[in-house]
Order: structure tokens, then C-alpha cells, then sequence
């Protein structure tokens, strides 16, 4: 995943830089990094800081990775859970998993709380079926009894992400849980083209490439599809033995990502 990784102090190297397109987006998350930066200075005024963020898109539309670069940028700790991860038969299990991440969080403070995923654990309670019922309950009420429990002294942001966020309980959506909404698109054409910059500096390419024109033959796409097409090219690459990347190999890997198979038409092995 985009050679992102945790350092040994949980926090991770990603900023805003890495993220190609939702600027709107960028601008609005200074706050919540200042605020991580520095807890006090909310406290000591007296504001209310963002405590519970909802972010709302489709897979890989790179809500993830925003999350990861609020935590970045703020240089602090960031806990990641999949939903499903909390997901158990046996009871109680996953209300000690909510529990126990929380707990690790309140001791890092300042950090970030990502779930992915949330809506496994908070869909609406009457479309949980009866299979686990109980366990479901429990764990979504730790998470609520977790995200009331915030104060602006605890130093926490909690983020959530789903696909579905009409399928989320109610009671995760009522005033002072999750403050704020996150939507996340897919990216427009100008917006596929920085993805493809960001992912193709990583790489050997021919300077001269027309990432613009190759943006507008990505149609579609999302930012973890770009980044396997890279990715694709890379490998494509390595086989014809070339130095550097070039467009040919980008489109090959465009075909590669949406067909799933070898390009018939840039395929020269
Ligand atoms: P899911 O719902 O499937 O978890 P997601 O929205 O959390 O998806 P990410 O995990 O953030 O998606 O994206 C996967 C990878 O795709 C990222 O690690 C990154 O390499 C790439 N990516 C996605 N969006 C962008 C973007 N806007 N700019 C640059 N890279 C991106």
C-alpha cells in the first residue's frame, strides 16, 4: 500500500501531499490537525474541538489514507481497526476490543482512532439479524459509551469510515458522536492525473510522459485502482526489461486494472 508504513512509535510518514485531488476536503481537515498538534490551545479557549469524524465513499476512494495523513501531518499515533476485527460470536469479545483500542488511545494522547469499516459493527440493530445479536449490541454500546466518554482534554479524534452510512445505527449518527461528515468521490479527471503524478514520482519514469492524457483514459477510476495500474506498469516494466516507465506500460497496466487480464492491444511479448 503505497510503501505507507507505521513507525515504531505508531505514528505513520503519510501527509497531504500523498493524496491526489479532494483539496476541498484538505482544507478542511487544518483544524483537526491542529488540534492534535496541540490540545491545549482549543482547551484553553474554551472551543469545541472535532472529536468524532464520519467519512463517507466507496472502496479506495482513499479514506484511509486521509486518516492516516491527519495523523501525519500532526506527527501523532494512529489506531487503526477494521469493523469486522470487533465482529465476535462469543459475547463480550468485541466490547473488550473497543475497550482495550480505546484505552491504548487515552494513553497515547494525542492520537488518532481509525475504523474502517464501522458500519460492521454499528449497522442498525434490527438488520443485524438474531445470529450475535447480543455480542453486536454490547460492542456498538461500548463504542457509544467510548465516544461519550471524549473530552476535549482526552486528546483523541476518532475516525469512522464506511461505504454504507445509511446502513449505520441511529444512535452513531446523534449529536456528539461523529460532529462531522466526510464525503469522499471518486476523483475527477484533474484529480486522477495528481494521483497518477504522486504514485509515478515513486517510481523511474520517463519525464516526458503525458500523465494528463492518461488521467482521461483512467476513466472511473479510484485512487487505489491508479495506484495498482502504477503498480502494473512498474512490473510491465521490469519484463520488457525497459529503464524507465513509460506511457505504454501505463496503459497496459490501465487494461491489466479494469480487465484483469494482459491488454490484448499493449501487450508486445
Ligand atoms: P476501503 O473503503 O476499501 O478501505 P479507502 O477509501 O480507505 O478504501 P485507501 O485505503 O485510502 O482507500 O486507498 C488505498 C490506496 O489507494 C492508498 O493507500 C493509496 O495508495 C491509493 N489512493 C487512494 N486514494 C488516493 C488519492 N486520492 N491519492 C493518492 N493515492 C490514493
Amino acid at each position: 500500500q503505497s510503501g505507507v508504513s507505521a513507525r515504531k512509535d505508531g505514528t505513520v510518514n503519510v501527509t497531504l501531499e500523498d493524496i491526489g485531488g479532494l483539496e476541498n476536503i484538505k482544507e478542511d481537515l487544518d483544524e483537526i490537525i491542529r488540534f492534535l498538534k496541540d490540545p491545549t490551545t482549543f482547551t484553553k479557549v474554551g472551543a469545541k474541538p472535532p472529536k468524532g469524524i464520519l467519512m463517507e465513499g466507496g472502496p479506495g476512494v482513499g479514506k484511509t489514507l486521509l486518516a492516516k495523513a491527519i495523523a501525519g501531518e500532526a506527527k501523532v499515533p494512529f489506531y487503526s481497526m477494521a469493523g469486522s476485527e470487533f465482529v465476535e460470536i462469543i459475547v463480550g469479545v468485541g466490547a473488550a476490543r473497543v475497550r482495550d483500542l480505546f484505552k491504548r488511545a487515552r494513553l497515547n494522547a494525542p492520537c488518532l482512532i481509525f475504523v474502517d469499516e464501522i458500519d460492521a459493527l454499528g449497522t442498525a440493530r434490527a438488520s443485524a439479524g438474531t445470529r450475535g445479536t447480543e455480542e453486536h449490541e454490547q460492542t456498538l454500546n461500548q463504542l457509544l459509551t467510548e465516544m461519550d466518554g471524549f473530552t476535549p482534554d482526552t486528546g483523541v479524534v476518532f475516525i469512522g469510515a464506511t461505504n454504507r452510512a445509511d446502513l449505520l445505527d441511529p444512535a452513531l449518527l446523534r449529536p456528539g458522536r461523529f460532529d462531522r461528515k466526510i464525503e469522499v468521490n471518486k476523483p475527477n479527471v484533474d484529480a486522477r492525473q495528481k494521483i497518477l503524478q504522486i504514485h509515478l514520482s515513486k517510481r523511474n519514469v520517463n519525464p516526458d510522459i503525458d500523465t494528463a492524457r492518461l488521467a482521461r483514459n483512467l476513466p472511473g477510476m479510484t485512487g487505489a485502482e491508479i495506484a495498482s495500474v502504477v503498480n502494473e506498469a512498474a512490473v510491465h516494466c521490469v519484463r520488457r526489461e525497459g529503464s524507465q516507465i513509460e506511457e505504454e506500460d501505463v496503459m497496459y497496466g490501465s487494461d491489466r486494472v479494469l480487465y484483469g487480464v494482459r491488454g490484448k492491444a499493449h501487450d508486445k511479448d
